[in-house]
């Protein structure tokens, strides 16, 4: 079959390579799609934790092909998507039903094969299936996980006002489920008009166009609050430090910040410990997620998570190096989609 290979970071080719082993609590997947994520430009890079040689892809849907020996859930046919995140179940957090901070977590598609790739095994306690979803909203079950477990983690207080700054789909998704899930208002503060007009068309209450200046963001930020001084939550939805920087500025007295971004791992944000102290801020981590697939898909399906309008390309498998370079440079891509039924 065909697949992405990466040797190294930067060294990859679209190549044949053997059909992946399908154990007995195994299910064999034909992809259909993979979404290609900000994490898969870090791996071409080499900043981020993979393991090579690596397929990567962690986003992903398509059909059931064949079932292992011992598998009774699911059927040859049926659509489905995976959780490419897997605990070991045997470390101190796992064993304190802290799955999401296990020591020993595995991703398919960073530490094991993933999706970028005509077929994919995975164990059938990873897969769930999306029958009746279509296709393009279904290849968001996994950023929309990420989103629940990233408004789980921020436990917000309801009746709160909400900043995404980034409106990426990670972003986008996020500022939806912190609509539904108790804020009041929410904001999306974004560089780039067209993913301000999605985000609007996706149903958040305003939207602040933002430039390179920090000083003029947070003038334009703030103003456009609802109390208008600042927000009770704000995320930094974007994975760069210039804006992980007006973070706090940006939060109200005894509000919180959420990192939820991808930063390489030796960047440095500059806060005032002063700030944190008097205002009582807090600051959060939200990474990846463990259980809300479940959450996630309900949310698709509902609406409560909308997907309409944040697919921008769309290439063969053979194009995966295209895929990377319109994620990383062109100003007209949001979501970017490997299809292989194309
Ligand atoms: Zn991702
Ligand atoms: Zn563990």
């Amino acid at each position: 079959m065909k697949a992405v290979r990466y040797q190294a970071p930067g060294d990859f080719a679209v190549t044949d390579v053997p059909m992946p082993p399908v154990g007995p609590l195994d299910v064999l997947i034909k992809v259909h799609q993979s979404g290609v994520c900000g994490t898969d430009v870090h791996l071409h890079h080499g900043t981020y934790i993979g393991v090579y040689p690596l397929t990567p892809g962690h986003e992903t849907i398509g059909e059931i092909e064949e079932v292992g020996t011992e598998v009774t859930r699911f059927q040859p046919g049926q659509r489905v998507t995976v959780n490419p995140n897997i605990y070991c179940g045997h470390c101190e957090y796992c064993l304190a039903g802290q799955l999401v901070r296990c020591a020993n977590t595995e991703g398919m598609g960073v530490h094991r094969p993933g999706f970028f790739a005509e077929y994919a095994s995975a164990d059938h306690r990873q897969v769930f299936s999306v029958d009746g979803l279509e296709s393009d909203t279904a290849v968001f079950a996994e950023p929309t996980a990420c989103a629940m477990h990233g408004l789980e983690t921020l436990g917000q207080r309801p009746g709160g006002s909400a900043l995404v700054i980034g409106a990426g789909p990670t972003g986008l998704l996020l500022a939806q489920l912190i609509g539904s899930g108790g804020a009041t208002s929410v904001t999306v503060g974004d560089i780039v008009p067209f993913k301000l007009e999605t985000a609007a068309g996706l149903g958040v209450d305003s939207t602040v166009s933002m430039t390179k200046d920090p000083a003029q963001n947070i003038d334009r930020l703030r103003a456009a609050s609802p109390t208008g001084d600042g927000y009770d939550v704000v995320v930094e939805a974007t994975g760069t430090t210039a804006v992980g920087n007006i973070c706090v500025p940006l939060t109200r007295n005894g509000g919180t910040v959420l990192v939820y971004g991808v930063t390489r791992p030796d960047e440095r944000l500059s806060i005032s410990p002063f700030e944190l102290f008097r205002r009582e801020i807090t600051i959060k981590g939200s990474y990846a997620e463990m259980t809300s697939f479940a959450a996630a898909i309900s949310a698709l399906r509902t609406g409560r998570a909308r997907t309409d309008g944040i697919i921008s390309h769309k290439f063969p498998l053979d194009d995966y190096g295209k895929a990377l370079e319109a994620l990383a440079s062109d100003p007209t891509a949001h979501k970017v989609v490997i299809d292989l039924r194309s």
